[in-house]
């Protein structure tokens, strides 16, 4: 399994990265975990604008799912005057209506449903191509999916945006690589349910026995050093920052 983080800038691009995006491949299928502002175009520095064989939408804040408005017409509009065979598109309930509602002219109330294939995520176990995944709902404004991805005996775990979360802890035990949200600082931000801050993000991966810990979602006016830092002060094991363009074998 290889994971590729596409975009990893918390709630709005930064200079340097497009916001949360990240790409999972094995056996030639390619999963994308949200399409956040700016992750359309980065995704092609790392994949065909077609290659993508599904999408996991883990929220429907705009920064986990606004690219695929643009995915639309790329999709829809084809250059060559075909159109895209639909995709699987793991979202919240309504994801359709709100992407429709967001692209603002679509031919007709359905367009997007001719080229994504929405399926309504509950908590859960299932299959999306190779992969054997999980969905928990975890704390957040509104309704928010973590997921964990399993192939061939190795997993990752990715958060979503989540507050304090028991569900996150169990979903992500004894993964072996932790993609975990750290938007908040220590001491500084404390609201409820809406996100982690370094340390939490720390305290969650070391309750859970991760592997490694990937702290992303950090908005540019939060000190990443900072929040790395926290983190390494509660977790053990090894912690680093997702950047554009990191790629992990695992
Ligand atoms: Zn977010
Ligand atoms: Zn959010």
């Amino acid at each position: 399994m290889k994971l590729t983080v596409v975009g990893c800038s918390g709630s709005f691009p930064s200079a340097e990265s497009a916001c949360s995006s990240y790409l999972v491949e094995a056996d030639g299928f390619r999963l994308l975990l949200d399409m956040g502002n700016g992750a359309l175009g980065e995704l092609q520095r790392h994949i065909g604008l077609y290659d993508l064989d599904a999408v996991f939408l883990s929220h429907l804040h705009a920064d986990h799912c606004i690219d695929m408005c643009g995915y639309f017409v790329a999709r829809y509009y084809r250059h060559d005057g075909g159109r895209c065979e639909a995709i699987p598109v793991y979202a919240p309930e309504g994801a359709e209506q709100r992407l429709t509602t967001a692209y603002a002219d679509t031919p007709s109330d359905k367009s997007m449903s001719e080229v994504f294939d929405f399926h309504t995520l509950k908590p859960g176990v299932f299959e999306i191509g190779p992969f054997s995944v999980r969905t928990e709902k975890v704390a957040h404004p509104v309704e928010t999916f973590g997921i964990r991805i399993e192939h061939g005996g190795r997993s990752l775990t990715y958060s979503g945006d989540t507050g304090v979360c028991e569900a996150l802890v169990d979903l992500a035990e004894g993964t072996d690589l932790f993609l975990c949200e750290a938007a908040f600082t220590h001491g500084k931000e404390d609201i409820p349910d809406l996100h982690l801050n370094g340390r939490e993000a720390g305290a969650h991966a070391a309750r859970a026995g991760v592997g490694r810990l990937v702290l992303t979602h950090i908005p540019p006016w939060t000190d990443a050093e900072r929040n790395l830092a926290d983190a390494r002060h509660v977790f053990g094991g090894p912690v680093e920052l997702a950047a554009p363009g990191a790629v992990y074998e695992l």
